[in-house]
């Protein structure tokens, strides 16, 4: 497949084999045979035990490709790790409608972290956050001496905050250090910093330093993306006007702003998963995010353009390394970077975002049009098949029978599977 015949899109690409689905991604991506081998391998048990404590053994989880993904005038097939059903399916949906106006245009800042230093005990807090300024270059140049690798590589600490806080104990300093983490998330790096500046930070100030650690409120490290959905393709102004109405109340209510913004992480947190990110990292710093501003709101904006369409907005922090962490160790983090055909880890915070926007349009789309519930019933049904105990070529028939006769219920799929049985005995 050459470059300029490159495409994400497949028509029926989810009626494949899985062979050939396999097929197709090893040519779009130019995967080796070497490659090719680990879509079937699961994770060395040897590489787990390096990872974490206790291994007894690895977890799986299903890998999917969302298709269809315009970004930056280029196309992805997107790996998704994830469990929940409809998840792929519904951000190739929203890419293909994106697609019809230009798709994604994703743009982030620089990959700036923040260390928090939290120093107590200070006679005069106001003199001592002097003193801890004054001292900027001092520190900094201390803060780099930890990594001269990432300094290499055009990274490294690069400013120095200050900030002073009442609370029941007191007024307390909290020092923020501000590191250039280039393609790496950067916790590993930023602590070390941490670590290593609170014995200056105290002879600065006279006080105690507590805590040391990362921020995942990585508010410096922001990615956007946006998109246009065609109208007609929505099915018109009146649909595009539902959507609205629907979006509105996660702009207003924190109790819709959760589920509205959890709908955008079935996206991000599949492909962070899959490229062996740290997920809780990237929920924390999302959901601390959308409560910025004093009350939780959603992470995506809607409105309509001149032309009618709909227009779509997503703005969040993403701490995403496409070195360190699992990201260099798991196998498979490594294949799906290959498949994304990345290199840096803003081109991969790009991606997410625009899968998060991808993600949150079909969720509001489908809640203002059909219901969440339609596109859920086709794997829904087949799970019920299987809990009733259908086997091969039973799970299908019994699946769609009970699709057919509205009723995808446990009591109801054991009846059914008894009379099938009977009937072909
Ligand atoms: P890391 O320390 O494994 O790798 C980062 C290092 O790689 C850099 O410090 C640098 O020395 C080197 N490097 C080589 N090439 C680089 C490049 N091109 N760009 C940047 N650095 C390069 O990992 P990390 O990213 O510092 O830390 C990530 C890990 O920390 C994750 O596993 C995460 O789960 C974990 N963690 C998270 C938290 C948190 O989120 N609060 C806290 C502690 C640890």
């Amino acid at each position: 497949m050459s470059n300029i015949e490159k495409t994400s899109v497949v028509s029926g690409f989810y009626k494949l084999s899985i062979e050939k689905r396999r097929e197709f991604v090893s040519q779009f991506a130019q995967l080796t045979e070497e490659d090719t081998k680990i879509f079937t391998s699961s994770l060395d048990i040897t590489t787990a035990d390096r990872m974490i404590e206790n291994v007894f053994g690895t977890f799986e989880l299903p890998l999917g490709l969302a298709m269809n993904f315009l970004i930056n005038g280029k196309d992805y097939l997107i790996p998704m790790a994830t469990e929940e059903s409809s998840v792929v399916a519904a951000a190739s949906n929203a890419a293909k409608i994106a697609r019809i106006k230009g798709g994604f245009s994703a743009t982030c800042s620089q990959p700036l972290m923040i260390g928090q230093l939290q120093l107590l005990h200070v006679n005069d807090v106001a003199s001592a956050a002097q003193s801890i300024l004054k001292h900027k270059e001092q520190l900094l140049k201390l803060a780099n001496s930890q990594d001269k690798i990432l300094v290499d590589f055009g990274g490294g600490a690069k400013d120095l905050e200050v900030r002073i806080l009442d609370s029941s104990l007191g007024p307390m300093i909290v020092t923020h250090l501000v590191v250039d983490v280039r393609d790496a998330m950067g916790a590993n790096a930023v602590n070390t910093m941490c670590e290593a500046l609170a014995p200056m930070l105290e002879e600065i100030s006279g006080g105690k330093v507590r805590l040391k650690i990362l921020s995942n409120l990585a508010d410096k490290r922001l990615v956007k993306a946006i998109a246009i959905f065609d109208k007609e393709k929505m099915g018109g102004d009146h649909v595009v006007d539902a959507f609205l109405e629907s979006y509105v109340l996660a702009s207003i209510d924190p109790y819709r702003a959760a589920t509205h913004n959890k709908g955008i992480m079935n996206g991000i947190d599949a492909l962070i998963i899959a490229t062996g990110n740290d997920f809780r990292a990237i929920e924390s710093g999302a959901h601390a995010y959308a409560a910025r501003n004093g009350h939780y709101t959603s992470l995506t904006s809607y409105y309509k353009n001149k032309d009618g369409d709909l227009v779509g907005e997503i703005e969040l922090p993403m701490a995403v390394g496409v070195v360190g962490g699992a990201a260099n160790m798991h196998p498979k983090a490594k294949l799906c970077r290959k498949i994304l055909g990345i290199k840096t880890a803003q081109q991969l915070a790009e991606i997410v975002a625009s899968l998060g926007l991808a993600q949150n349009f079909a969720a509001v789309f489908a809640l203002s049009t059909v219901g969440i519930q339609k596109g859920h019933m086709s794997l829904h049904a087949k799970n019920i098949a299987v809990m009733a105990g259908a086997k091969g070529d039973e799970i299908e028939k019994l699946a769609d029978k009970l699709i057919v006769d509205g009723k995808i219920k446990l009591d109801y799929a054991k009846d059914l599977l008894e009379k099938q049985r009977k009937k072909a005995r």
